[in-house]
């Protein structure tokens, strides 16, 4: 019985970071592990979406949340002002300085570590998210087991670990266009404008932050994916055989991490019960999708922080115009409000479309809007949570307009590898005119290639529900991990 009693009790410290890419898996994971028998120490950050995180129903499981400065707010600021896409060239190319002073953190990380050992529960395993390097040398001192969470595509981690070492082997830095065509194991040949300049180029000022992830996450103990094992195989396969340096870690895909309500046939249900906010625009956005046909509608958005140009805005409103296609687009504004939207948008934009068009300002609803079933297409800047949302919520195509990081390369393997969408290209500068918009809308909405990526979708929908249901490989993987841990000794 004590020992029962010891084994219910095994504490597990998940360290999460800002943005609500990475939040929302860690929420899920670390109810997920609290209800499957291991109580848990969430450490949030300290910041606005602190408040998101405290609003949450854990339904009584054995979840704390501690609230740390685990990001610098000169950054927290910037991430919530968003970025534009042209902003964020110039800030890139002018050398902007990510913060790399982490005193403050690692004050507070130390003092919470030194409270825990001395607590009747001290933890016997730390979680920490990938970004979160900085604390890999405390984390190290505690002597306990230490995985990474890596919320971001597991593509980003073959594309990076390949890019550093091919710097070890002197064979990069190149700087543009230095190859056409690169290669890393397990994924489709990328093409020059997949590879961020950041991986390739030892100049840019983004290139200590991609690297610094890297030995964080290679001198952990393993990795668990927010993905699962059938939406990329040979990846998970090349991951586990090719890279030496995590060939011989715990590499557990377990996603993806949504709620378990999310995968039963009433998703549209679970998506509503889980807002925290219920407003009056989502009811709007809810009662306009009601009245649309059956798979009709494209959503538009470009995730949490990545901003259009004016002048994109308006070139993208023509082509969704031309495209005659139903649309629900969220067009980030500062206060939400309509008189910005006319603003921005090309004049007399939203008459013209009312009848088949809704704009939403600021911030859309995207559970729901993915689980309808008025939902006929994606158009997204392939982020790894929005493209894991429609292929579990939603199994429709999408439209890939990606700008860094994981993005491109998420891109190539929808298009390429899953047959799942079509991609939109733009000029030097990245600007899509409206007739690339109009085509890319066409293409998944009506062409005829469409049916088929409409049932690749589907079967792919499929397998995300297997792998988390009963006996699926995400759930055996999660299991697996849960008796490594409670076999751990504390
Ligand atoms: N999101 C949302 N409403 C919006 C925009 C984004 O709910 O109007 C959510 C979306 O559902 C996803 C997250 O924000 O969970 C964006 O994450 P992703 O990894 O797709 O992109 P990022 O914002 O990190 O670039």
């Amino acid at each position: 019985m004590e020992n029962a009693e010891k084994i219910a009790t095994r504490h597990v410290l998940l360290l999460t970071c800002n943005g609500i890419g990475h939040i929302n898996p860690a929420l899920t994971l670390a109810t997920k592990l609290a209800s499957m028998g291991l109580s848990i120490t969430l450490v949030v950050p300290d910041a606005a979406s602190f408040s998101l995180v405290a609003s949450t129903d854990f339904q009584g499981l054995p979840i704390t949340l501690t609230k740390l400065p685990l990001q610098d707010h000169g950054q927290e600021e910037q991430h919530q002002q968003g970025w534009t896409m042209e902003g964020l060239r110039v800030a890139v190319r002018s050398g902007y300085e990510w913060p790399s002073d982490y005193s403050r953190q690692k004050i507070a990380l130390a003092a919470l570590l030194e409270e825990l050992k001395v607590s009747s529960s001290s933890p016997c395993c730390v979680i920490v998210d990938m970004i979160l390097n900085w604390s890999e040398e405390l984390l190290v001192k505690t002597g306990l087991p230490r995985f990474i969470l890596y919320p971001a595509a597991p593509n980003y981690l073959a594309l990076s670990l390949h890019a550093r070492s091919l710097y070890r082997k002197k064979l990069l830095p190149v700087k543009f266009p230095g190859f056409e065509t690169m290669k890393v194991e397990g994924l489709l040949p990328l093409y020059r404008r997949d590879v961020p300049d950041a991986m390739t180029d030892d100049g840019h000022c983004l290139y200590p932050l991609h690297m610094g992830f890297n030995e964080h996450i290679i001198s952990s103990d393993g990795i668990l994916f927010n993905s699962f094992t059938e939406l990329e195989p040979e990846l998970f396969k090349a991951l586990a055989e090719s890279f030496e340096e995590i060939k011989h870690h715990e590499l557990l895909p377990i996603g993806p991490l949504f709620p378990s309500k999310y995968f039963t046939p009433d998703a549209l249900n679970a998506t509503k019960e889980s807002s925290v906010l219920r407003s009056s625009e989502e009811e709007r956005c809810q009662s306009w999708l009601d009245e649309q046909p059956v798979e009709s509608v494209l959503y538009v958005s470009f995730g949490s922080w990545a901003l259009l140009t004016p002048r994109q805005i308006c070139e993208l409103a023509l082509g969704l115009e031309a495209s005659q296609q139903r649309f629900l687009w969220v067009v980030p504004v500062e206060n939400k409000s309509i008189e910005e939207l006319e603003a921005l948008l090309p004049e007399g934009f939203l008459k013209r479309t009312e009848e088949r068009g809704l704009v939403l300002p600021g911030w859309a609803p995207q559970h729901l809007i993915l689980a309808h079933s008025s939902l006929g297409g994606f158009l997204t800047h392939c982020g790894w949570n929005s493209t894991l949302e429609v292929i579990t919520l939603a199994g429709v195509p999408v439209i890939g307009w990606p700008f860094l990081a994981d993005q491109p390369p998420i891109c190539r393997y929808l298009v390429d590898g899953l047959g799942i969408g079509a991609e939109v290209l733009g000029d030097d500068d990245g600007f899509v005119d409206r007739d690339e918009v109009e085509r890319g809308v066409r293409e998944i909405m009506e062409s005829p290639r469409a049916e088929g990526m409409k049932s690749r979708a589907k079967e792919l929908q499929a397998k995300a529900r297997r792998a988390v249901a009963q006996g699926g490989s995400s759930q055996k993987n999660l299991e697996a991990f849960v008796a490594r841990i409670k076999s751990l000794l504390v």
